[in-house]
């Protein structure tokens, strides 16, 4: 899928694990690419395709999040849309 983010059209794709060097997901800014380990859990998938997308935002936009602050910052945004569904539509469209 192609994400857009700060202007940017970034790829993010599965990548076979062989790949991935034992990791889960891979950002790479300049090379406008997100892989996911295709080996992994649609749960897992989920949560490793917001980290990067994450991940890119804060490149993009200079907020200098730690890893740890990624990862919290995922799981939260993560739950909050799980827990709410339509919650972009409902946003975008009251
Ligand atoms: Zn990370």
């Amino acid at each position: 899928m192609e994400i857009k983010i700060s202007g940017i059209n970034f790829q993010m794709q599965d990548k076979e694990p062989e790949k991935m060097n034992g990791l889960v997901g891979m950002a790479m800014f300049n090379a406008q690419e997100m892989w996911i380990n295709a080996s992994s859990t649609q749960q897992t998938k989920i949560i490793a395709r917001w980290h990067e997308i994450i991940h890119m935002m804060d490149r993009a936009y200079g907020t200098k999040l730690t890893e740890e602050q990624v990862t919290i910052f995922t799981h939260a945004l993560v739950a909050l849309l799980r827990d709410n569904e339509g919650i972009v539509d409902q946003i975008n469209n009251d």
